[in-house]
């Protein structure tokens, strides 16, 4: 490890890895660091992912990052109906230990150094400016110094804050989540499952995502809001005794998904913000891993630009958020204000919704007819449904 490079991201997630990768293939010398002993674990994800969202950035899908495909989704109701919905694309459940893994894997080919067990704690600043950063390592203390830092610190996210940004979300745009990945259930491998009910997981979703061979990643996010008067682990353990009293819990897993639009300031100069830490993730489903791919294809490049150019200031870097919110995070405001609405709807309200649905044939259902149904009531609002999900 030198004690000067370009670029110094903290954090190798998704969103880490993937800026690295690119910001190295633009010729920039990159040091990655991870608090964590192994990249891809721990595993804080119910590891579902579009094909399309994967291919947006990835040129090859490894088989082995695929445990499960995925191709109908039964929405159910308070009241246990169940609505069908057909995937137009394949969805997938990735093996996230080996999928984040091989993500770093393609950064250090692209000439990017990492490093884990390396907790990043402080920035370095020089006249005033940023100047690198500061981190433990098996109990001592580093200076890097580089020109460009990237927060791609995930959801408990510090770096933007010790920068100056503002990254406070409200309570109620986080999505506070539990999960356990179970085995011996007996599902359709190839369907999802989404619970809506202020019983089940008020103000969020609960979901069943089959990995394959009776496994299954069981959980749901509830707002911070209604979490703060019961715990999301009661909601699940509560559903779990009722559902799947003999399941055999493998792992269990509690984290939060910031499901909010994205930050108003992503760059600063010498400084970028990526994936969960910049608030990248979808609001309204709170999947968060094609958003990082995305959002770290552009910021790698973007941050590449502009060490070749030797201009790392915000102005000069505008380029990213610029792209960001052309690709996603218009889409995501969108999202945001469909969440704010969906996820105040009453059960009686749900249990309507369900029941329009099922009036219109399962070859005929889209989610834009879901929401159409959803949102007889706000009628303002279908057409932001119809942009985003046509
Ligand atoms: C229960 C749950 C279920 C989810 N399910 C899905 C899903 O099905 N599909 C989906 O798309 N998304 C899902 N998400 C969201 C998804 O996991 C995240 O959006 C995604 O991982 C974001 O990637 P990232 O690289 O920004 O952050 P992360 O993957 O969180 O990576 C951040 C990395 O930074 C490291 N780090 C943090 N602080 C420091 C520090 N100070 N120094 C060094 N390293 C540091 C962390 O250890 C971590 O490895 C889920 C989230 C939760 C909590």
């Amino acid at each position: 490890m030198r004690d000067k490079y370009d670029i110094v991201i903290v954090g190798a997630g998704p969103a880490g890895s993937t800026t690295a990768r690119f910001a190295a293939a633009a010729g920039a010398s990159v040091l990655m660091l991870e608090k964590d002993r192994d990249i891809g674990i721990p595993v804080r994800c119910a590891e579902g992912a579009s094909e399309a969202g994967l291919r947006a950035v990835l040129e090859n899908i490894d088989e082995r990052w695929i445990d499960n495909r995925i191709s109908e989704v039964f929405f159910h109701s308070p009241g246990e109906k169940m609505v069908e919905l057909k995937f137009k694309q394949v969805g997938y459940i990735l093996n996230r230990k080996l999928f984040d893994y091989d993500l770093a894997q393609m950064a250090v080919r692209a000439g990017v150094e990492v490093l884990t067990k390396a907790y990043v704690f402080d920035l370095l600043r020089e006249d005033d400016k940023i100047a690198g950063i500061r981190f433990s390592h098996m109990g001592k203390t580093f200076d890097v110094k580089s020109r460009l830092v990237v927060g791609a610190d995930g959801v408990e996210s510090r770096v933007g804050r010790w920068a100056g940004i503002k990254t406070r979300t409200k309570m109620g745009d986080i999505e506070t989540c539990a999960q356990y990945t179970v085995h011996d259930l007996n599902l359709a491998d190839n369907h999802l499952h989404l619970f809506f009910s202020s019983k089940i997981a008020p103000e969020g979703y609960l979901w069943i995502f089959p990995k394959g061979d009776g496994r299954a990643n069981i959980g749901l996010g509830i707002s911070g809001d209604a979490a703060a008067k019961k715990a999301p682990v009661s909601y699940l353990d509560e559903f779990m005794a009722e559902r799947y009293p003999h399941a055999s819990i493998l792992n269990s897993v509690a984290g939060g998904v910031p499901c909010d639009r994205t930050l108003e300031t992503i760059v600063l100069d010498g400084l970028m913000l990526v994936g969960d830490a910049a608030h990248q993730c979808n609001p309204i489903t709170g999947g968060g891993i094609a958003p990082a791919l995305i959002a770290g294809k552009i910021a790698g490049q973007v941050a590449g630009r502009a060490i070749a150019e030797g201009d790392v200031s915000a102005k000069s870097m505008q380029d990213y958020p610029r792209r960001w919110h052309k690709a996603e995070g218009r889409n995501h405001q969108i999202f945001y204000r469909l969440k704010n609405y969906i996820y105040k709807l009453t059960d009686d309200e749900l249990e309507g919704i369900a029941e329009a649905a099922l009036h219109v044939p399962v070859a005929k259902r889209s989610l834009v007819t879901l929401f159409r149904a959803a949102l007889v009531k706000k009628p303002s609002l279908i057409l932001d449904a119809v942009k985003v999900f046509t």
